[in-house]
């Protein structure tokens, strides 16, 4: 394949390649991308707009039938957006305990001036009776202005919360009047794992945000969707958070290719994820998977007298890169530069491993 723009598109090289499972995110552009950035009408986003990021915005609100859409640089900024426009001062945010904006993001909290609570909950689902306690709000009199919810949710595993328990959280959120929001992130991997439209996901939330850097593989980019008005409101906190870009089009235009193209295929990773999982059980049954839903396997070393830190070191150093998940778990993504052919050589690694531990 000729390679263009001196960038290689599609391919990982070298005498011997090194297998990266660490995220999705280590995804490069499609050919296509690049050739949509080369191509792609720009403006000054900040002055009178960039007429592509106009079209991503559009398009992506589109797909999840919200009124409007806001392109950001990440996902992160996308929450946090959400957060700053929807929950005054001295509000509660509600958060499943294991969600990325309860662990990773919630730094967030010290800029809205808002309080993250926990609510414990099972494969990333809140348990909804100590949902409804907190929104009820006797113990602590703070009012509650947001709960948030994720899916396909990551440190469970990258389950899909079932459409059922999404619709009782959006219930109790009108109930109770605080906004849902949904940590969209990885939604497309959630609609494919649960056969659904994103807009359908996206319906049980007031705004979603959703990744485009991920298995969608565009370089960079998230968005916000939700109502015009929210997202005008939105607009500004950007901008105030220095995520006002100018011919960010270039941008946005891989983000358009991400959008029409990438969703389709996520099933194969998910199909991937499976068939490592399979292999791990047969190959390494020291090791014990959850069968992946998505395109996230946790692996748990709990039985094999190895620490997650220890199967990470190792298998890097026969060329699978993995990432620790606390003491006692190994995380794999699965993404669009593992073929089948990849997933048995990992699975070989893992057993090799294995194998070293038991003589
Ligand atoms: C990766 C991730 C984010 C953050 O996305 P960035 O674009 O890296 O900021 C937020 N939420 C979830 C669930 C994620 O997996």
């Amino acid at each position: 394949m000729k390679e263009r723009f001196g960038v290689e598109v599609d391919r990982v090289s070298g005498p011997r390649r090194t297998i990266d499972l660490r995220s999705d995110t280590v995804t490069k552009p499609t050919r296509a991308m690049y050739e949509r950035m080369v191509s792609a009408p720009l403006g000054d986003d900040g002055l009178d707009g960039d007429p592509t990021v106009r079209e991503l915005e559009n398009l992506a609100a589109r797909i999840v039938g919200k009124q409007s859409g806001l392109f950001v640089p990440s996902c992160s900024m996308a929450n946090l957006i959400a957060v700053l426009a929807c929950s005054p001062r001295n509000s509660q945010v509600l958060l499943e305990s294991g969600s990325h904006m309860c662990s990773a993001e919630r730094g967030g909290a010290t800029l809205a001036g808002c309080f993250y609570l926990p609510i414990e909950g099972v494969k990333g689902e809140m348990d909804l009776d100590r949902l409804e306690t907190a929104l009820q709000g006797n113990s602590s009199r703070i009012p509650t202005a947001m709960i948030g919810m994720e899916t396909s949710h990551n440190n469970a595993g990258g389950v899909a919360l079932p459409l059922h328990h999404m619709r009782q959280v959006r219930d109790l959120g009108r109930q109770y009047g605080a906004h849902v929001h949904l940590d969209g992130a990885r939604m497309f991997n959630a609609a494919v794992a649960l056969g659904l439209e994103p807009r359908e996901l996206a319906a049980c939330c007031d705004s979603v945000s959703l990744c485009l850097s991920k298995g969608l593989s565009a370089p960079f980019g998230a968005l916000l969707m939700g109502e015009m008005a929210m997202i005008e409101k939105a607009r500004s906190f950007r901008r105030f958070l220095g995520g006002q870009l100018r011919q960010a089009g270039v941008m946005a235009a891989a983000g358009i290719e991400a959008l029409v193209t990438m969703p389709g295929r996520l099933v194969q990773d998910h199909d991937r994820a499976r068939h490592l999982a399979d292999l791990l059980a047969k190959g390494a049954p020291m090791l014990e998977c959850h069968w992946p839903q998505t395109n996230i396997l946790m692996v748990d070393v709990s039985r094999s007298g190895w620490t997650a830190e220890q199967w990470t070191k190792s298998l890097a150093e026969a060329g699978l890169l993995v990432r620790p998940w606390r003491e006692n778990r190994v995380r794999c993504v699965v993404h669009r530069h593992i073929d089948d052919k990849i997933i048995v050589e990992a699975a070989d690694i893992f057993r090799k491993a294995s194998q070293k531990l038991a003589c």
